[in-house]
């Protein structure tokens, strides 16, 4: 009796792991930590909704095939010779993943002194890149997000990419390693901020995760 409730609990569990490879990692924070700049209720469809799709639809667009072995990094960036249905899942899984924790209820965190000089070498100051990087948001047309990346020569530039597609996908022009996102779908702002996404873009930096954002750069420059 227990071994047959042994070997059918390991069934399940394999069967959980040939159909799911990837799975998202719990929200950070509580659905309504952001409130204020993030509404609770959008946190929530977001979260358990429209990234719980991405992951969804990445498995099944890649059950049975070599991407069932691979990692997400590997996808990303061989993405041109896969279908839509597994670039843009698996961008969509990645972008969000990286998105939640590049947010944060905690208030004033701080670049590292690394990261805060490597801003103002690129951009001039942290005022410049941040209007930088919300333009990149303000003037992506449709859905998409704005991008603060580590380029191959280990240097920061703040790019656009429609849709879920990343500058880790062969796909993109200006490639790199993201180290900051903000997703400019409307999913990501309609309920509060309707079409002001200006306003969302500037409230995105209430809550901008700088001790994430400086761990993700250290380690981005570290495999350079
Ligand atoms: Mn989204």
């Amino acid at each position: 009796m227990k071994i047959l409730k042994i070997a059918a609990l390991s069934a399940v569990f394999a069967a959980q792991f040939a159909l799911a490879q990837f799975k998202q990692t719990p929200l950070p924070y509580a659905y309504n930590a952001l409130e204020g700049n993030i509404d609770a209720q959008t946190m929530e469809i977001h979260y358990s909704k429209h990234a719980a799709a991405y992951v969804a639809n990445l498995n099944k667009a890649i059950a049975g095939t070599p991407q069932e072995k691979q990692t997400l990094f590997q996808i990303l960036s061989n993405v041109s010779k896969l279908p839509a249905a597994v670039r843009n899942n698996a961008g969509g899984h990645y972008n969000h993943e990286l998105f939640w924790t590049v947010l944060t209820p905690e208030k004033n965190t701080q670049p590292s002194a690394k990261l805060a000089k490597a801003i103002n070498d690129a951009f001039g100051s942290m005022d410049a890149f941040k209007e930088k990087m919300s333009k990149a948001g303000a003037d992506r047309f449709g859905s998409g997000w704005a991008w603060l990346s580590v380029d191959k020569n280990g240097k920061l530039f703040v790019s656009s990419t429609p849709n879920q597609d990343n500058p880790l996908m062969d796909v993109v022009e200006e490639k790199g390693t993201p180290i900051f996102g903000i997703d400019v779908w409307e999913h990501a702002y309609y309920l509060k901020y309707q079409n002001k996404r200006a306003d969302y873009l500037a409230a995105i930096w209430n809550v901008t995760n700088w001790k994430e954002i400086s761990r993700r750069y250290e380690e981005a420059i570290s495999k350079k």
